[in-house]
C-alpha cells in the first residue's frame, strides 16, 4: 500500500508554473511491475474495498462532496475508469455527468452554468466525464466553437484563455471553500496508443459503435491539444484543486492511479460515522425495548 501511495505523488501537480507535459511518459507505470491480472485483483481487493467503506462514511457524514474531473483525448479510457473504479461505489452516492457539445440553451448562458447545475451534493461523489475544461481545450483548438458562444464581441480578445483560467481557478477555490474536494485527472494517452485503440475499435465488431468519424479529424489537431492541455495545467493546478497527470497507455495502471488517488483523498478527510449523543442514545434504547417487547 505504501509503495502504491508513493508512486502517484509524482503525478500530482499542485503548482503549474514550471509544468512540462514532455516530462511525463504516457506509457509509464511508475515502477509498478505487475501483470494486468494482478492489477485487477489489487484494484478490487485493495483499493475498491477501501473506497466502498470510505464512501459509506462520506454519505453518512453528509458534509463533504467529491468532484472528480476526467479529461483526456478520445479513447484515453475515461469510460473504463468510470466503469471499473466506480464499481466499488454505492450508486446512490455517486453521479456521473458527461459533457458533450453544448446545446442551444447552454450556449445562452455563461460557460460554467451547465456544470454548476451538475455539481455533487454533500455526501456524494460526482464525476464529470469531460467538464468546463473543454472551454480551454476543444474551444481553444477550434475557433469556430468560440464563435458559437454568442459572447459580446468586445469581450473576446487574445486574453480570453487567461481569463478563463482565472475564472476556473476562482470557481474551484470557491467550491473547495464550500466543502467540495476537487480532483482533476488528465488521462495522458500517446498518439500511437490512440491509433492502436481506434484500429481495435474499427476491427472488433462489438467495439465498432464506439468509433466516431470525427475522432480521426480531432486526432489531426493532436499537437494543438497537447499545448492546450499543458497550458491549462500550468494555469489551473493548485494545492486545493490539483491536477493528476495519469499515464494512460496502460489501462490497468490508469485505473489504479485514479482509485488510489480517490482513496487517499477520502482518507485525508478523516471521515467518521455520525456519533449518537446521549439523549438520542436513550431514545434508540427505548425503541429497541419496544421492539423486543412486541
Ligand atoms: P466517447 O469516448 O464515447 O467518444 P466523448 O466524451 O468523446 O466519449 P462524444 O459524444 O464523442 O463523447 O463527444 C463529446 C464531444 O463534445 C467531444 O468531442 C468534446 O470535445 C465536445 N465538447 C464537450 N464540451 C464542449 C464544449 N464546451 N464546447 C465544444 N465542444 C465540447
Ligand atoms: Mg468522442
Amino acid at each position: 500500500m505504501a509503495t502504491t501511495e508513493r508512486f502517484f505523488e509524482r503525478l500530482r501537480i499542485e503548482r503549474g508554473a514550471s509544468f512540462s507535459l514532455a516530462t511525463f511518459d504516457p506509457g509509464d507505470t511508475c515502477g509498478v511491475e505487475i501483470s494486468k491480472k494482478e492489477a485487477h485483483t489489487r484494484l478490487a481487493e485493495e483499493w475498491l474495498t477501501r473506497l466502498t467503506q470510505l464512501q459509506e462514511r462520506l454519505w453518512a457524514q453528509d458534509r463533504w462532496a467529491i468532484l472528480v474531473i476526467l479529461q483526456g483525448m478520445d479513447a484515453a479510457g475515461k469510460d473504463g475508469v468510470i466503469k471499473h473504479v466506480m464499481s466499488g461505489v454505492n450508486p446512490q452516492g455517486c453521479q456521473v455527468t458527461s459533457f458533450k457539445v453544448p446545446s442551444a440553451e447552454e450556449l445562452d448562458h455563461d460557460f460554467l452554468w451547465r456544470t454548476t447545475r451538475a455539481l455533487p451534493e454533500r455526501g456524494r461523489i460526482g464525476i464529470f466525464n469531460r467538464s468546463y475544461y473543454e472551454e480551454v481545450l476543444v474551444v481553444r483548438v477550434h475557433p469556430t466553437a468560440l464563435a458559437r458562444q454568442k459572447l459580446p464581441p468586445r469581450l473576446v480578445g487574445p486574453d480570453i484563455w487567461r481569463q478563463r483560467f482565472e475564472d476556473i481557478a476562482a470557481f474551484e477555490r470557491y467550491l473547495t471553500r464550500n466543502g467540495t474536494v476537487v480532483l482533476k485527472f488528465f488521462l495522458h494517452l500517446s498518439r500511437q496508443e490512440q491509433r492502436r485503440r481506434f484500429l481495435e475499435r474499427l476491427e472488433t465488431p462489438e467495439k465498432r459503435w464506439k468509433f466516431a468519424l470525427g475522432d480521426v479529424v480531432e486526432r489531426r489537431h493532436w499537437n494543438d491539444y497537447m499545448s492546450a492541455y499543458e497550458d491549462m495545467i500550468r494555469h489551473t493546478a493548485s494545492a486545493h484543486a490539483p491536477w493528476f497527470v495519469v499515464p494512460a497507455d496502460h489501462k490497468w495502471f490508469a485505473r489504479l492511479v485514479v482509485a488510489a488517488t480517490l482513496v487517499t483523498a477520502l482518507e485525508s478527510l478523516e471521515l467518521e460515522f455520525p456519533v449518537v449523543d446521549e439523549a438520542q442514545g436513550a431514545e434508540l434504547e427505548e425503541a429497541r425495548r419496544q421492539l423486543l417487547a412486541e
